[in-house]
């Protein structure tokens, strides 16, 4: 395992839609938070909402968690996937049900394009159930890079079928 060079602030999205929803989201934060190399990790308001893709798939909780690390953005990445494996992560249609997913969705302000790791996330900012739980978490004035800053993406995507369901 690599060391970064200094300390990232790095957002991830959590979502869940099988066995206990709720609970995968909150057990899945407390591990990601124990994580050697993270720090200060905060987990925000959890949200539900609908599916995207396949609609025969039960709602998912989401929620957006915001850490100080020191592991490279490509560690974080296998980390990440080794929690979800741990949550019996199943991989089968494309965006189908699953227990656990894990997106890095920021790794500081860095762009980073590798075969097997985009960031920042492409899908951010067409997606309510992340802009929302990042808002909670970070300044609007947040730059994503290459996206704009929070606040106009989160003006350009409005909330629809998503619900609080914890609060802040
Ligand atoms: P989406 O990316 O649209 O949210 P998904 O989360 O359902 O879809 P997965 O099946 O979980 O997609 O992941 C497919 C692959 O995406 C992973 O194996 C991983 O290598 C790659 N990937 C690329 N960028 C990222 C990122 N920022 N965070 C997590 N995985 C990423
Ligand atoms: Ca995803
Ligand atoms: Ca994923």
């Amino acid at each position: 395992m690599n060391v970064a060079a200094t300390w990232i602030e790095a957002y991830i999205g959590l979502g869940s839609n099988l066995n206990d929803p709720l609970r995968q989201i909150e057990s899945a934060a407390e591990e990601i938070a124990k994580l050697e190399l993270v720090e200060e990790a905060a987990l925000s308001p959890l949200y539900a909402s609908q599916p995207v893709g396949p609609q025969d798939q039960p709602d998912y909780i989401n929620g957006v968690m915001r850490i100080k690390t020191r592991l490279t953005a490509t560690d974080l990445l296998a980390q990440l996937q080794q929690i979800e494996n741990r949550h019996g992560r199943i991989r089968m249609v494309r965006w189908g049900a699953r227990t656990l997913d894990l997106d890095i969705l920021l790794y500081g302000d860095q762009l980073i394009n590798l075969p097997d790791l985009v960031v920042p996330h492409p899908e951010l900012p067409n997606r309510a159930f992340v802009l929302y739980p990042l808002a909670d978490l970070a300044p609007v004035g947040l730059t994503i890079p290459g996206q704009g800053n929070l606040a106009s993406l989160l003006a350009a995507c409005p909330a629809i079928g998503l619900d609080r369901i914890t609060p802040v």
